[in-house]
């Protein structure tokens, strides 16, 4: 037996350290909230964790680039299409599922209260309230600011890191805005801000690459200089992963613990607020672990836990950021090492997901706005259950893949429905925890749809390979 201890703890060793580090930054966070830590002094505590997701962010962009440029220039012009086609499709088509399931659950549980509406006044139809949450696309910094609606909404003032790309409210309407990101210019695709990644508008890389990658791909003998540059620099990017993963175990005990020290004292949390937050974890955890593993086991007819056990450590990371773009790398790593798929499948189909397909946030938003039309007394015809659906679609992939996008783009379901935004302050006390469950559920739909897509186009990429192996000839 304590053979076979050793040899798990030896082959899982930094897994397990992982887990440890979460529990410990848990711990400590609670521990060390009792101290009451002036600001500056939690500011020092969270400066491990702050240098993780540094690393985590800059290899984002080297990543995104180098995977899709070679990832589609190694494939033919029809392979790609059918690659990118099914793809998109079954994106769209879980993070519809994952939406229907939010609804269900927040139908079936209803934790906004009865709704009656004769026992309130001021309720009934809520009054257009257009944003005050206010968010901008690149560089700058977004707030949510949010005015006291009643009495059980005290006003609130939340600066966050600036969107990697969102919703625009100062000029040009909001499709106007996201289109002109999907095309960058190309300062667009480097400009960071004091040194991070944080301005990057990914969606906008995603697209210049993969239309590089295709163009690289028709361009033959002519286009195999950069191609080899870009395989070089994919593969560089995973040695540095390889390296900077040993020190996730110490970062994420302060990225936890820190987060922990930063929240709002949990006891304020009203019992609505508490069924609000049940009912989105178990809507993901049905989503995560039933629904998606189902899925992936019916197409591939493989054991999905075989598969999950393969992404824990990506999953642990996702927990830990909250961010599934700074995840990437690491998802990456587990697919190729662990799961071992077919890195021209990974290298088109798992940036595409980290930047578009957001399942737990789909359900998030779901549940967040009819939750809060609940609270307001609001009944919700069915066609606007159906508004609801597509537009949290829609805000799914509209939101980067950073903490707590999803509460900025909620403001696109609220007004679709003509529900108060200024209610997205009903939500914040416990949007940083459950923005790390969504996140583990947008990071394990994206990594199952790659082992999926691996099955569908294995029989294009034996053809397209070395003839006898999924694995292709440069790993
Ligand atoms: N934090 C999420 C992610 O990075 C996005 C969100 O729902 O806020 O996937």
């Amino acid at each position: 037996v304590w053979l076979r201890v050793k040899n798990v703890c030896k082959q899982n060793g930094l897994l397990i350290m992982s887990v440890l580090a979460v529990v410990v930054g848990c711990l400590l966070g609670f521990f060390l909230r009792t101290r009451r830590l002036s600001e500056q002094e939690v500011k020092y505590f969270q400066f491990p964790g702050e240098l993780l997701m540094r690393m985590l962010k800059m290899l984002i962009l080297p990543l995104v680039v180098s995977s899709l440029m070679s990832g589609l220039a190694a494939l033919d012009a029809k392979c790609s299409s059918r690659l990118g086609l099914i793809t998109v499709s079954y994106y769209l088509w879980t993070t519809f599922v994952a939406v229907i399931v939010g609804i269900v659950m927040v139908s079936v549980i209803h934790p906004g209260g009865a709704a009656q509406k004769e026992d309130s006044e001021d309720s009934g139809k809520p009054i257009m309230n257009f944003p005050s949450v206010e968010s901008r696309v690149g560089f700058s910094q977004y707030t949510v600011q949010t005015k006291p609606t009643s009495a059980r909404t005290p006003s609130q003032s939340v600066t966050r890191p600036p969107l990697i790309y969102g919703i625009r409210d100062d000029n040009g309407s909001d499709v106007q805005n996201f289109s002109l990101d999907l095309t960058p210019p190309p300062d667009v695709l480097v400009k960071t801000k004091e040194g991070t990644s944080d301005g990057m508008n990914v969606l906008g890389i995603v697209i210049f690459s993969a239309t590089m990658g295709i163009m690289l791909g028709r361009m033959g003998p002519n286009g195999s200089a950069l191609v080899n540059l870009c395989q070089s620099l994919n593969e560089a990017v995973l040695k540095i992963v390889a390296v900077v993963i040993w020190y996730f175990p110490f970062g994420i005990v302060f990225l936890v613990a820190g987060k922990i020290l930063e929240m709002s004292d949990p006891s304020a949390m009203g019992k609505k607020l508490g069924f609000y937050a049940v009912t989105v974890v178990l809507g993901l955890v049905l989503h995560g672990l039933f629904i998606l593993p189902a899925m992936y086991f019916f197409i591939t007819k493989k054991s999905p836990i075989v598969y999950i056990r393969g992404i824990l450590q990506a999953l642990l990371i996702a927990l830990a950021t909250s961010s599934s773009s700074a995840t990437l790398p690491i998802t990456f790593k587990c697919l190729l090492e662990n799961n071992h798929i077919d890195r021209r499948i990974i290298r088109f189909v798992l940036p595409v997901g980290a930047t578009i397909n957001m399942d737990g946030t789909a359900l998030y938003e779901a549940v967040a706005a009819i939750f809060i039309a609940q609270v307001n007394n609001y009944e919700l015809d069915f066609g606007q259950i159906i508004t609801i659906s597509i537009t949290a679609t829609a805000a799914s992939i509209g939101a980067a893949g950073i903490p707590q996008a999803g509460l900025v783009t909620m403001v696109i379901v609220l007004t679709s429905v003509g529900l108060p935004t200024d209610d997205i302050s009903l939500i914040i006390a416990v949007d940083w925890a459950l923005d790390r469950f969504r996140t583990m559920v947008n990071v394990m739909g994206d990594a199952l749809a790659t082992g999926i897509m691996a099955h569908i186009c294995r029989k294009d990429f034996i053809k397209e390979g070395d003839g006898h192996t999924l694995v292709p000839p440069e790993v």
